[in-house]
């Protein structure tokens, strides 16, 4: 008999399992992949992006490039799901399966950063970027802030990268004198698992004269003045904005019944919601780790290995780990990397930091190549 199951998000988390399961069970599985997108982007990108590094068409993995077998990829927008009945509508027909994995990541709320959409940026979105990417070079002198608006957020590191990144692009154009970068974050040190990394980044800032603010959200620009309003009423001047918006789930997501408290909660270990048969990975859910694209794979596998152990017959596999490695730039071809693990000590993630190098660069490029290989079954492994 085949076990249908259908796959909402071709993300991090979506690609990872749709390939799992069908390397591993071939025609035992019937998967359907949906998502609205016609390509897949990393996350990290974005950053390449923004600072002209990279075209948004080099970037783009196409999903019709995807050939991996049993898994049917289906280009369409979700407008309604019941996770009762696992029955799912998009705008170009329905889908019922045995198992349903919602995997749709998290939406941007620009809304809820008054004065954002006007008169400042965000770099979280391949749209955002390009604007970014397009503004930067008439930049020349005054204050930029990279400012984020509400938590969680993705990738915990990504505005430092960006504030570290920006300083390497203005000293490239030889205007970092006439110019100032702030760096504004709800916490109170940039990578709060990991210390050594916390203080690898904050000796970066302080070497290159970028200044942290830290425990605060910005809520609003305030257009008239172009200043941008923090959490505790204070107001900080800027000529250039470069945001991290509110993240929320997406609308369907929210109408479904699916999220309780801004995001779907889900069994730590099992990735399983309260409806029998649907599961959650991934940024949609509140399951404990940050939002990063490592976490959704890694909870991914575990949702496909007990969907792999089942249709075998075979016994329950090992839980959710939590664990997850995160690569952050600090300019100068060098990346740093943090292994994090968030459920060993409950309520006391830990991280062990890889200092920045060349060879841990290319560790980067390896990751991203290995997933496009392993997730469009353009190799196995
Ligand atoms: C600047 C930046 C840097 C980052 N750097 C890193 C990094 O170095 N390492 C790392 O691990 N992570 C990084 N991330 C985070 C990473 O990109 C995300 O956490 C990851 O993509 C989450 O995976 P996911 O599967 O949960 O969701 P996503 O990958 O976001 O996938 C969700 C999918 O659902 C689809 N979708 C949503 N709604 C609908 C709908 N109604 N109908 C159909 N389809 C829909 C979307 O099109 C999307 O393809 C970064 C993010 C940013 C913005």
């Amino acid at each position: 008999m085949t076990t249908s199951v259908l796959v909402l998000g071709a993300g991090f988390g979506g690609l990872e399992l749709s390939s799992r399961l069908a390397q591993e069970l071939g025609a035992q599985v019937d998967v359907t992949l949906i998502d609205r997108g016609d390509a897949f982007v990393f996350g990290f990108a974005k950053l390449d992006i923004m600072f002209g590094k990279r075209t948004p068409e080099a970037v783009r993995l196409p999903y019709h490039d995807l050939a991996t077998p049993n898994v049917r990829f289906r280009q369409a927008t979700i407008t309604a799901i019941d996770p009762e009945a696992r029955r799912v509508v998009t705008d170009v027909g329905t889908y019922e399966a045995d198992v349903l994995v919602v995997a749709l990541g998290a939406d941007y709320d620009l809304a809820a950063t008054p004065g954002l959409a006007e008169v400042g940026h965000e770099f979280y979105s391949v749209p955002g970027a390009e604007a970014v990417r397009d503004v930067l070079p008439s930049f020349r002198a005054g204050t930029a802030i990279v400012g984020v608006c509400g938590a969680p957020f993705k990738c915990p590191p990504a505005p430092s990268e960006a504030a570290i990144l920006l300083d390497e692009y203005l000293r490239g154009r030889g205007v970092r004198d006439a110019t100032r970068i702030q760096v504004v974050i709800p916490f109170s040190t940039p990578v709060h698992p990991s210390p050594a990394t916390s203080e690898a980044i904050l000796a970066r800032f302080a070497q290159r004269g970028i200044e942290f603010v830290p425990g605060r959200k910005v809520t609003a620009l305030d257009p008239a003045t172009r200043e941008a309003v923090l959490d505790d009423g204070g107001r900080l001047p800027f000529d250039l904005f470069l945001g991290v918006p509110v993240h929320c789930v997406p609308a369907v997501v929210e109408a479904s019944g699916l999220a309780t408290g801004g995001w779907i909660p889900v069994d730590p270990a099992t990735l399983a919601t309260r409806f029998p048969g649907v599961y959650a990975v991934g940024d949609v859910t509140s399951v404990g780790t940050p939002k990063a694209g490592v976490f959704a794979e890694g909870a991914a596998r575990v949702v496909a290995d007990q969907l792999i152990a089942r249709i075998r017959g075979e016994g329950v596999p090992p839980g959710y780990d939590g664990t997850g490695s995160c690569w952050i730039e600090f300019g100068g071809h060098q990346v740093a990397r943090v292994d994090v693990d968030f459920f060993s000590t409950p309520g006391h993630p830990t991280g062990t930091f890889t200092p920045p190098s060349e060879r841990t660069a290319q560790e980067k490029v390896e990751f991203g190549t290995s997933r496009h290989a392993r997730w469009f079954g353009l190799a196995t492994g």
